[in-house]
């Protein structure tokens, strides 16, 4: 039998009409369009099976971070199609109505007082002053999220309370950027569609933090969603994903916290192979239809 692996698909969002230059808020059309897509190509599968030979090619669809669309618009759009979905969810954002720093960090850039050339960035003891407003919103983000990733989450916070100060302006995740409560997630959890992962306590880039540290987040994430859900859950997901995000320490306290499979967002296929703490994934954007299913045939060869 030809060994076939497994594509992972990695979302985030699925709603209209929000302002994301990076592109990885997918409008419901597209999201729905998307399934079938899969439907008519693949076979939907979840992470339970990744480490099991199939005959046809499989694609597990999972979503990272823990938005309230996922249950709002997501779900019902998976249920009506019949595609498996595994949401990663940062356990301690449930019920936080600060929402995820990045969400605040575009409130902020978009508010910039027209005069301000400059972002004056508490970190780490010191003042770190970036140019901004030359290269557009999307540079700007960039260059502003390069400084903050390393710091832990109040760290962050309070530089991005800071820079409020400074321009006067408010720093609210705008409202469509809301979070799971812990009532949505059990919503979510009682779908036979839906199946819960963990993506550590507060969204932590855990190459930065020690060991224990890493172990703490890691291991507290689960224990704090199975007492909320009252299931187990046995799927992580290293937040960012990506080859400098997390190491080989992460990697050790996934296995000790007892998880089956760990998503990473390296690219890649998934094999019978292939590490189950180091799944690849593929990022999935607001493409259309014809995008989407070039992407799935580029997928298949890489
Ligand atoms: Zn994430």
């Amino acid at each position: 039998m030809r060994r076939n692996g497994t594509l992972i698909l990695c979302y985030h969002r699925v709603a209209e009409g929000v302002e994301d230059p990076f592109h990885l808020c997918v409008r419901p059309g597209n999201f729905a369009a998307h399934l079938e897509e899969i439907l008519r190509s693949r076979e939907p599968s979840t992470l339970a099976d990744v480490s099991v030979p199939s005959r046809r090619p499989r694609v597990v669809v999972t979503f990272d971070d823990g938005y309230r669309d996922n249950l709002t618009t997501a779900l019902p759009i998976a249920e009506s199609k019949g595609v498996p979905i595994t949401f990663f969810v940062t356990s301690g954002i449930l019920g936080n109505h600060n929402g995820f720093w990045w969400d605040r960090l575009g409130t902020l850039l978009r508010g910039r007082p027209p005069q301000a050339r400059e972002i004056d960035l508490p970190v780490g003891g010191r003042t770190v002053r970036l140019p901004v407003g030359s290269s557009g919103i999307r540079a700007d983000l960039d260059s502003v999220r390069r400084q903050l990733l390393p710091l832990r989450v109040p760290e962050i916070e309070q530089a991005l309370d800071a820079v409020s100060e400074q321009w006067q302006v408010g720093s609210a995740p705008p409202p469509d950027a809301g979070t799971l409560t812990p009532e949505d997630l059990r919503q979510l959890a009682a779908s036979d569609t839906a199946t819960i992962g963990a993506h550590t306590v507060e969204h932590v880039r855990l190459a930065d933090r020690t060991a224990r540290e890493q172990q703490d987040t890691i291991a507290g994430s689960k224990g704090e969603l199975e007492r909320s859900i009252g299931q187990a859950v046995p799927h992580f997901a290293y937040p960012f994903g990506g080859r400098d995000d997390f190491d080989d320490r992460s990697v050790d306290a996934v296995r000790s916290a007892g998880f089956d499979t760990a998503c990473t967002t390296l690219p890649g296929t998934a094999r019978v192979s292939t590490d189950p703490c180091r799944l690849p994934r593929r990022l999935v954007m607001d493409w259309g239809r014809p995008r989407f299913r070039v992407q799935l045939q580029r997928w298949k060869l890489g």
